[in-house]
């Protein structure tokens, strides 16, 4: 539905232009954005998207008195409205023609073909995936098994009874609508018949004339090392397939990692949390902290205080985004007060206290 922009600007056409600078005007904008000239680029196939909808109204003689006195257009409307009348006006015998529907046959110079039935793109497909916070580091293959829209096997695709042969639709001859009358109004309606496609067929029973069936498929994976929840890894083509001869849609495999009970994943970095005893952090010490490759040695300082943070460079998750690289780990020092119960060692902190006599509180007055 298009209602916000106006359909004449959009086609760069004034509000009086005839059906023929309508049909010259887009031809001329559909030559420049049409995808296959701009190959990739979105803006261009954003605005061939609008010109096309805008000419499909404007060049559709009912449909354009529509969008002149209501100032939208949108699929169905003149159905609705057909029992009402309530957007009056009176429509006599104008002309009809197949030739002037908007399709892009005549432009490009293959064959014309009904819009409906034009190549469609398949949809996306995603499928979650849930591995251990070790196979995210190191990556893996997964066998997994999904389920698509592939071509139907009993119509190989075609969406027609096998042996059957298509031909014009014997409700609209071709054209796909149909004229009403009721009273003084004349209205071109989408055939019941073929839906608006001017064919008809006998359907694939199997498909029910869609040309695809959903069917299951196993495929192996590569989850390469680094991937991280959400990462989403694109195979391209395993999505559904599309209709009438359109490209397949992609398969996006989303991930899922577990949780570590050690370690913490935060981007490419890996935060720890490392217990020392009161004396290793006032004497300082060399310990052993787990990383991903391994126990690694390291240095305490002397006089290392709770809440302090190691940096341990080279020791994250390898990087999705630049092999090759991988990020830091990130040890976090918690100092573990000793629970002392016999009378020895009460009195050694007591001199201990005394030896010291700072007060860890003297700045906060
Ligand atoms: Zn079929
Ligand atoms: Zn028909």
């Amino acid at each position: 539905m298009i209602s916000k922009d106006d359909l004449y600007v959009i086609l760069e056409i004034n509000r009086t232009a005839s059906v023929t600078e309508i049909k010259r005007a887009f031809r001329k904008l559909a030559r420049r954005y049409h995808p296959d000239i701009n190959p990739g680029d979105r803006q261009a196939e954003e605005r061939f998207k609008r010109i096309t909808e805008a000419y499909e109204i404007l060049s559709d003689p009912l449909k354009r008195e529509f969008y002149d006195v209501n100032g939208f257009y949108t699929e169905g409307v003149l159905e609705t409205n057909r029992r009402e009348t309530t957007w009056g006006f009176s429509f006599e015998g104008f002309g009809f023609s197949p030739a002037s529907d908007s399709n892009f046959g005549d432009l490009f110079g293959h064959a014309g073909r009904s819009q409906r039935r034009d190549p469609q793109r398949g949809q996306d497909v995603e499928y979650p995936i849930s591995i251990t916070f070790g196979e995210s580091i190191t990556g893996r293959k997964a066998r997994i098994n999904i389920v698509r829209m592939d071509a139907c096997g009993t119509c190989n695709g075609t969406g027609q009874h096998p042996g059957s042969r298509e031909s014009a639709c014997d409700g609209c001859s071709g054209i796909g609508k149909t004229m009403r009358t009721k009273g003084h109004l004349q209205f071109a309606v989408t055939c019941g018949d073929c839906g608006g496609t001017g064919r008809s067929i006998i359907p694939c029973g199997n498909c029910r004339g869609d040309g695809r069936a959903s069917r299951s498929e196993i495929l192996d994976v590569d989850l390469p090392p680094g991937v991280a929840t959400g990462s989403r890894i694109r195979i391209s083509g395993k999505g559904d397939n599309g209709r009438f001869g359109g490209p397949a849609g992609d398969l996006y495999v989303v991930v899922r990692v577990g949780e570590h009970p050690f370690f913490k994943r935060i981007g490419d970095n890996i935060h720890c949390s490392i217990p020392l005893t009161v004396t290793e952090a006032a004497l300082g010490t060399k310990i052993e902290i787990p990383t991903i490759d391994g126990p690694a040695v390291v240095r305490i300082p002397p006089g290392t205080q709770s809440g302090q943070v190691l940096r341990m460079r080279g020791r994250g998750a390898p990087s999705l985004l630049n092999p090759g690289l991988r990020g830091d780990q990130y040890a976090e020092v918690r100092v573990v007060v000793p629970r002392v119960a016999d009378e020895r060692s009460k009195q050694i902190l007591r001199e201990l206290a005394k030896l010291n006599s700072e007060d860890p509180r003297s700045k906060l007055w």
